[in-house]
């Protein structure tokens, strides 16, 4: 088995269709292989073995998904990494994972050359496109000039196809090890779901970093389905292309439901085509989704998932009643249960963590056994997330158990904020947090103590840490307090302060 099969079976099963509109340009499905096939080999070229991990960084473009299908084609495996990161944490990926190349586009060669300085074993920048960036290697003629790959090597079930890194409750993100057939089980079980549509006509606004993106990707070669690859999101942008492509179905985050139902020329488009969209990644306020289902007139529902869980867990069937407040029922073949924090299996209604087994589940986090213990106990995969089932399987998310922000759909690391923030020498304690954001869905709190006799002013802190992270991860709020609030143990009790700066 290997992933980049769904690329072949795609054209086996619906022919040559045009499948990509991007930036003013379109493509078949036969072409988009056949660029794989020529950067495959232009990977061979550049000493890429079967094993080998590749960072692909990169804004979304059919580079992407081209170089997603190369590199599966020839058994490597594929790091993809949010353009929105700084070089000191790409620096940590690269340097963790054993990466030996990177692909990218030229407005990031910059970035990834700081990024992959003096990491022992690392090998080359590959850029797809004219590079100005000294020690960077412009790929472009060769991918135009190579005879095309078109071998697929075959995979074992286990072998590893994605290692996603992803912000948890620890300071560093890590790597979460996804096989091919994590990938392929997944895909297919949402396809279960959706089989009896038409090819259909979607958008890619969702990042190609990120599972969900990569997901709705692959689920989109085994449907047949054609669509644009937006850059990245911009309201705007997603109306004009529902309007012009007449776009029938769009999985996204909540964040873009919001600034879709906020854009100031909303009216302008011609929307009707719309019949469903899917929200997941985050909580869905239902007051959004009511909103969203009103303005244009077309069904919304959520999914859930996790990096973890090759993306999905849950979904509703295109015609399937809703249930308010659910993301659904597991999908076919997935397994979820809900246990007490003593690994005890509860009733329907009762709370307790989402618990999930199958083969979607990762096969652990990258050189972290201890993490990987922690997360898969005697075969099911502890979310971290608390809700309950009701009587018919239906998933409701409450509440989330583990210590972590997701604004705008992106995984944030308090902790890896919290101690950017204790490098400066005037902090005594920090604590990061998330409060609700009407746009965000959750916005990131800082509260400080400083040493005695020190002062910084909120812009003092907010230059220092944006040193440290990337912009998107400088807490929206900054508050400085005489002391933080703690249990007996000297634990600080954030719970505490999320609910009194909720308010
Ligand atoms: P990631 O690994 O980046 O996909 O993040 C997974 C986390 O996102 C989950 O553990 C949940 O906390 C959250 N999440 C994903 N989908 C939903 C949803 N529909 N409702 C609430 N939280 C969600």
């Amino acid at each position: 088995m290997n992933v980049a099969g769904l690329a072949l079976d795609n054209i086996d099963k619906y022919g040559e269709y045009v499948s990509t509109y991007f930036e003013g340009d379109s493509f078949t499905n036969v072409d988009r292989y056949r660029h794989a096939c020529r950067l495959s080999a232009v990977l061979i070229e550049h000493g890429v073995k079967p094993g080998d991990r590749i960072v692909v960084m990169m804004l979304n473009s059919p580079d992407v998904t081209a170089a997603f299908t190369a590199i599966w084609k020839i058994g490597a495996i594929i790091i993809p990494i949010t353009p929105m990161w700084n070089a000191r944490e790409v620096h940590y990926v690269i340097e963790d994972s054993g990466a030996k190349l990177v692909i990218t586009s030229p407005e990031l060669a910059s970035r990834l050359k700081e990024a992959s300085h003096g990491i022992a074993g690392f090998r080359e920048v590959l850029v797809i496109g004219e590079t100005g960036e000294p020690g960077t290697v412009n790929i472009q003629n060769e991918i135009e000039q190579v005879e095309p790959y078109e071998r697929v090597m075959d995979q074992e079930p286990d072998d590893l196809a994605l290692l996603l890194y992803t912000s948890g409750t620890t300071g560093n993100p890590k790597g979460v090890m996804l096989s091919h057939e994590n990938l392929l089980f997944i895909t297919d079980s949402v396809y279960q779901l959706n089989e009896h549509l038409p090819q259909v006509r979607g958008m890619q606004v969702l990042p190609l970093s990120h599972v969900y993106g990569i997901l709705i990707m692959n689920l989109g070669a085994m449907m047949g389905s054609c669509g644009r690859i937006l850059k990245h999101f911009d309201a705007r942008e997603v109306l004009k292309t529902i309007e012009e492509l007449k776009v029938e179905r769009l999985s996204v985050v909540p964040t873009m439901l919001t600034l879709m139902i906020n854009h100031p020329e909303r009216e302008n488009f011609d929307t009707s085509s719309l019949v469903q969209v899917s929200s997941g990644g985050a909580p869905l306020q239902e007051a959004t989704r009511l909103e969203f289902s009103k303005l244009f007139n077309c069904r919304v529902v959520q999914g859930y998932g996790l990096s973890e869980t090759s993306g999905a867990l849950t979904g509703y069937h295109p015609d399937g009643e809703y249930r308010l407040g659910s993301v659904g029922p597991a999908l076919p073949g997935v397994e979820i249960c809900v246990m007490d924090f003593e690994n005890k299996i509860l009733p329907p209604r009762a709370t307790g963590e989402i618990c999930s087994r199958g083969p979607h589940i990762m096969q652990g986090y990258y050189n972290n056994l201890e993490a990987t213990k922690s997360a898969i106990i005697d075969g099911w995969l502890h979310t971290g997330d608390v809700g309950y089932l009701d009587e018919d399987g239906f998933v409701y998310i409450t509440d989330r158990r583990k210590d972590l922000v997701i604004k705008g759909g992106e995984n944030i690391s308090p902790r890896e904020i919290e101690e950017g923030i204790y490098l400066h020498p005037a902090v005594a304690e920090a604590a990061v947090f998330g409060i609700p954001d009407a746009v965000y869905g959750e916005a990131l709190m800082a509260t400080i103590v400083l040493k005695p006799g020190q002062s910084l002013t909120e812009e003092e802190i907010r230059k220092h840490i944006s040193g440290y992270v990337t912009k998107f991860k400088v807490p929206d709020r900054i508050v400085f307090l005489d002391s933080l609030p703690k249990n007996p143990s000297g634990k600080i009790l954030k719970r505490t302060l999320k609910e009194q700066y909720s308010v």
